[in-house]
């Protein structure tokens, strides 16, 4: 470690589960100098997982989102400014501009997430009643929505769309789901973990409609109907857009940081900017597993091999990654991905990224493997935590596991690992 890295001012835009990540890291490894985090967000750090599953269903109280509480960043002391977002960097000077006054630093991390994609104003989305699923915010808008009876449209299959669906499904509501793709989770998992998923939600009254999209929204002030590609008019109560999300880059763009789906980061974090780091949704990276889109919600990568994944698990591992790096590590990010989605009573929990696979094996109905040729790349376990368990271990030890093993329900599972 460096005596500069040791007492330097350490700047981290965006107070989310990789910002508070890497605050907390860079302090229990030592470092000595200021450490403040910026949020643009009123509410203290949150995770964003529960916001589609418990705690839109009510089954969560909103203090269990905190990441910490606030007794932690007083004893870390980690300065942190919320309800405040950064309007400016100026790389020159290595100032921020915030609350109308600018603020210098040292060292720079990013770690500003992901902004929800809306449905256009021009197809209906700026009417009252259509809602996103990305910040705490946006979910307290939408719970009084969620009565017995009500109706609603869910534009998209991805996870986010179908963990809303199960929600609103068990909450009483009348649920259709439209998916433009030719099918759900067309981006992320397999025919098969679809299959799954489809019958699944079926089983629990869920409308289903796949192959045709959104065409627009109907309704005077309030959203009241939607109107498919193929003609059909699908009335409802309010519509969620699950749509995707795009990583929030504005403040790196205008600051001048190279882009690359993301702000792109050398394997240290670095940005193109040697004083400025960047980590989590936000964030592309080199990556030698491959290139193309698919796995465990990839934010997708550049051909030439950068990745952006959109988890939990790269949020913490890139920041803490990131958090070394600033301390003088030298240490690569080398992700082994893993992901989950919480659907009715179906835990989905995805090892690896499925990029690439040329084949897939499933064992019984509780797991899918993908191959590329003879070379593991991801498994979706379906209620199946032994069969995550034992892919994620072969995955981090860059082993792979015999197809024809893996698709014979009775070889016992942990005999893959040897
Ligand atoms: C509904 C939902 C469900 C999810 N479910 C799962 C799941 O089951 N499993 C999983 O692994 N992942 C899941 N994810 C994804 C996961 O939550 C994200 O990948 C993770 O939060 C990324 O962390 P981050 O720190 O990069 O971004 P975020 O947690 O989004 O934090 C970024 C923060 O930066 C702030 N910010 C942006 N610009 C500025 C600015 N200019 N100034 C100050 N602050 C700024 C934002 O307001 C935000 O608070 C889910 C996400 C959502 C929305």
């Amino acid at each position: 470690m460096t005596i500069a890295a040791v007492s330097a001012h350490v700047a981290i835009v965006g107070a989310g589960q990789a910002g508070v990540a890497l605050a907390a890291r860079l302090r229990s490894k030592g470092h000595a100098g200021a450490i403040t985090l910026i949020g643009a967000e009123d509410a203290p750090p949150y995770q964003r997982p529960p916001l589609s599953k418990a705690y839109l269903m009510g089954t969560m109280p909103e203090d269990r989102l905190h990441l910490r509480n606030a007794h932690f960043y007083a004893e870390a002391q980690i300065d942190l400014v919320l309800g405040h977002p950064v309007t400016r960097i100026d790389t020159v000077a290595r100032t921020l501009t915030f609350r109308a006054a600018s603020m210098p630093y040292d060292v720079l991390a990013l770690t500003t997430g992901s902004v929800a994609r809306r449905l256009p104003a021009s197809a209906g989305g700026d009417l009252g009643g259509v809602y996103a699923v990305r910040s705490l915010a946006d979910v307290d808008a939408m719970r009084a929505e969620f009565a017995p009876g009500r109706r609603v449209v869910i534009v998209g299959g991805g996870y986010i769309g179908l963990e809303a669906a199960a929600v609103a499904a068990k909450l009483g509501l009348a649920v259709t789901v439209v998916e433009m793709a030719p099918r759900i989770l067309s981006r992320v998992a397999s025919a098969e973990t679809a299959a799954h998923v489809r019958a699944l939600h079926q089983s629990h009254g869920v409308t289903l409609i796949e192959g045709t999209g959104l065409a627009h929204l109907e309704g005077a002030g309030r959203v009241r109907a939607a109107h498919l590609a193929d003609g059909r008019v699908i009335a409802c109560d309010f519509v969620i857009a699950g749509v995707g999300i795009a990583p929030d880059t504005g403040l790196a763009e205008d600051a001048g940081l190279t882009l690359a789906n993301g702000i792109a980061t050398d394997c240290f974090g670095r940005t193109s900017d040697p004083h400025v780091w960047a980590a989590g949704d936000c964030a592309s990276f080199p990556w030698q597993g491959g290139s193309g889109q698919g796995g465990a919600e990839p934010g997708g990568a550049e051909p030439g091999g950068r990745l952006r994944l959109e988890s939990v698990q790269n949020a913490i591992d890139m920041a803490e990654c990131v958090a070394d790096n600033i301390l003088g590590a030298g240490r690569s990010y080398a992700p082994v991905p893993w992901f989950w989605s919480d659907q009715f009573d179906l835990k989905l929990q995805i090892a690896g990224l499925n990029t690439g696979h040329d084949r897939v094996v499933a064992r019984g109905d509780t797991s899918v493997w993908y191959y590329a040729g003879d070379r593991l790349l991801a498994v979706d376990a379906l209620n199946d935590p032994r069969a995550f368990m034992v892919a994620k271990r072969l995955l981090e030890a860059g082993r792979s596991a015999d197809p024809s093993l893996v698709a014979d329900p009775a070889v016992d599972i942990r005999a893959l690992l040897g």
